[in-house]
């Protein structure tokens, strides 16, 4: 079910516009409107679920959701590697509260984040 204040819903929706490069069963990929990296394309589900920890309760919803990663990265030639990232929580730097991971490539990433 989506919420009809959420961003992320609102984009699945297609009622705001997003620049998207992939979608599954399951999942839609789009690309961040501030991106870190050269690439740097959000994946969610597309069933409102506020972070990868409630998206594991349903893990046919969590592998579509890491197969389609997996694939943008393959479409975006990140074939040198990537990072995944999931902010969850306040503390953890989460700001939208819909499920999501970040696919960032194209440049070195450095360890430890910030
Ligand atoms: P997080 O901090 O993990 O919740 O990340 C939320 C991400 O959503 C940030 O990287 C934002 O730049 C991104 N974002 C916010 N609004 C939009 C939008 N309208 N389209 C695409 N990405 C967005
Ligand atoms: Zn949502």
């Amino acid at each position: 079910m989506s919420a009809p204040t959420c961003l992320f819903c609102t984009i699945v929706a297609g009622r705001i516009p997003a620049t998207v490069v992939g979608r599954s069963r399951h999942s839609l990929a789009f690309r961040d409107i501030d991106p870190q990296a050269p690439s740097h394309v959000l994946v969610v589900p597309v069933r409102h679920v506020h972070n990868v920890g409630e998206l594991a309760q349903a893990p046919e919803e969590l592998a579509d959701l890491f197969t389609l990663a997996a694939k943008v990265a393959d479409s975006e030639g990140l074939d040198r590697g990537y990072r995944m990232v999931a902010n969850t929580g306040s503390e953890g730097g989460q700001i939208v509260f819909h499920a999501h991971v970040h696919v960032l490539g194209g440049r070195r990433m450095e360890w430890p984040p910030g």
